[in-house]
């Protein structure tokens, strides 16, 4: 087992990684900008190491810094934690040269998956279902109408390099397609230094339903179910919940079992995510996510299972603590993404937090690394704290959602809470009806 952990990270992740490595009485360093000495995991760390002015090119994406940071210390690993360096195959290969493990995949299987075009093709030899469309790259016009007229329009450009949501196109017809194709090229190759796109069939009405697998990187591979983060704004999930409404525990273990096959194939070490969109009760994989997720507190709520210390045991080479038909799926989770931001134009409301007071009780959650007091730098994501509620069934899951989010204050800034509030009480929620648009078309009904 590992000695010291370095955390390179910040917020509500930096603190959930620190609660495991003290839980498994591995000594803990984290790394700051100067805009977090304030920070509760800072506090709460045995050592902490400044590594730069706010901006994260300079301090949470600063490789050297945070590389000197563990030899200076002693960290013999480091949890990337989401986002910043967590699936930066170079930061792996680095510490890797270094002798200091990266808690997460081979730095080769971070390169794979971070290629979509190459992602997907992996998927597909490994028995995954993928959205029809092209093999690889399109550049030829004449090639991407053929592929579809082939596959039937409408049809999605997706830049090969493409995240978060940036770099695709929608085109529903021949004439939209050329256009479309040119502006998904220049696109991309202006916003990632790489123009290849690739085509697929649009989807019109999908869920999004993803699956946490596990592999122990020697051949075994496990899933944990399934997550649904079908409410998303601006492809940025907002609430995730699990199960989703819409599998039934037959479809779960079949498409479960394919990708832990899957990762077991692929020699795949640690924890990752195999997103898809879901229609007409056929699974898509869209992405393969190398790393913890934000939502992986809802797969914890129903397994019982502490994810990040599995992922520590597995880089210690300690392999994975359960076999599959040990992890039993019991009640529902649901998650809420608390962002300082106006619930109504979703604009950042950075600031200080005067009061700060969460809920508790039966099946209470707060993942957060904010404070009464705690001023919140304008520098990074607004995400301030995730609710996560876990209940017999998702009925009763709903009514405590509800109870807890009366109960939850953030004096001084604006959250995103009022909009949970409304959620909680909507009847499409209430019965699990809803797709990928759905938040999108309520929220520009409400204006
Ligand atoms: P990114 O890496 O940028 O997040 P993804 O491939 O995960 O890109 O897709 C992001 C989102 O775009 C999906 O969650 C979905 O809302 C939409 N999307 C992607 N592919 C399709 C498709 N074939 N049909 C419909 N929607 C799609």
């Amino acid at each position: 087992m590992f000695q010291k952990i370095l955390i390179a990270n910040r917020g509500e992740i930096a603190l959930r990684v620190l609660r495991a490595c003290k839980e498994l009485g591995i000594q803990t360093v984290v790394v700051h900008s100067t805009a977090d000495a304030d920070a509760m995991h800072v506090r709460l760390a045995d050592e902490s190491v400044c590594i730069g002015p706010p901006p994260s090119r300079d301090s949470y994406l600063n490789i050297h810094q945070i590389v000197a940071a563990c030899e200076i210390t002693g960290a013999d690993a480091v949890h990337p934690g989401y986002g910043f360096l967590s699936e930066n195959a170079k930061f792996a290969d680095i510490l890797a040269a270094h002798n200091i493990t990266f808690i997460g995949p081979s730095g080769d299987h971070i390169r794979i998956m971070g290629d979509k075009i190459e992602a997907k093709r992996t998927a597909k030899r490994l028995g995954i279902p993928v959205v029809p469309g092209s093999d690889g790259a399109v550049t030829e016009e004449k090639d991407a109408k053929r592929i579809a007229a082939e596959i039937g329009y409408p049809v999605i450009i997706k830049a090969s390099a493409g995240g978060g949501g940036r770099g695709m196109k929608v085109a529903r017809s021949e004439a939209d397609l050329v256009v479309a194709l040119q502006t998904a090229r220049s696109e991309a190759g202006a916003a990632f230094g790489d123009d290849a796109v690739y085509i697929e069939k649009y989807l019109e009405k999908p869920r999004h339903i993803e699956i946490q697998v596990f592999g122990d990187g020697a051949g075994r591979g496990v899933h944990f179910g399934e997550r649904d983060c079908s409410l998303q704004r601006r492809h940025q999930k907002v609430w995730e919940e699990a199960p989703s409404p819409a599998l039934n525990a037959e479809e779960r273990a079949h498409i479960g079992g394919v990708c832990a096959r899957a990762i077991a194939d692929l020699g795949y070490s640690g924890a990752g995510t195999i997103e898809f969109l879901y229609e007409n009760g056929e699974f898509y994989f869209i992405e393969m996510n190398t790393r913890l997720q934000v939502e992986h507190p809802v797969t914890e709520a129903i397994t019982g299972i502490d994810l990040v210390h599995e992922q520590i045991r597995v880089a210690s080479g300690g392999g994975l603590s359960v076999r599959q038909e040990e992890i039993r799926f019991q009640g529902h989770a649901i998650e809420c993404r608390i962002n300082a931001e106006d619930p109504r134009t979703f604009t950042p409301s950075p600031g200080t937090i005067t009061h700060f007071h969460t809920p508790g009780g039966l099946g209470i959650r707060v993942d957060s690394g904010v404070y009464s007091g705690y001023k919140i730098p304008p520098y990074y994501d607004s995400l301030i704290g995730k609710l996560i509620v876990h209940g017999r069934n998702r009925v009763e899951c709903m009514m405590r959602l509800r109870r807890a989010l009366d109960e939850f204050v953030v004096d001084g800034i604006k959250t995103t809470l009022p909009l949970f509030r409304d959620l909680v009480g909507n009847a499409d929620i209430a019965n699990g009806e809803y797709d990928i648009h759905w938040l999108e078309k309520y929220l520009a009904k409400e204006d």
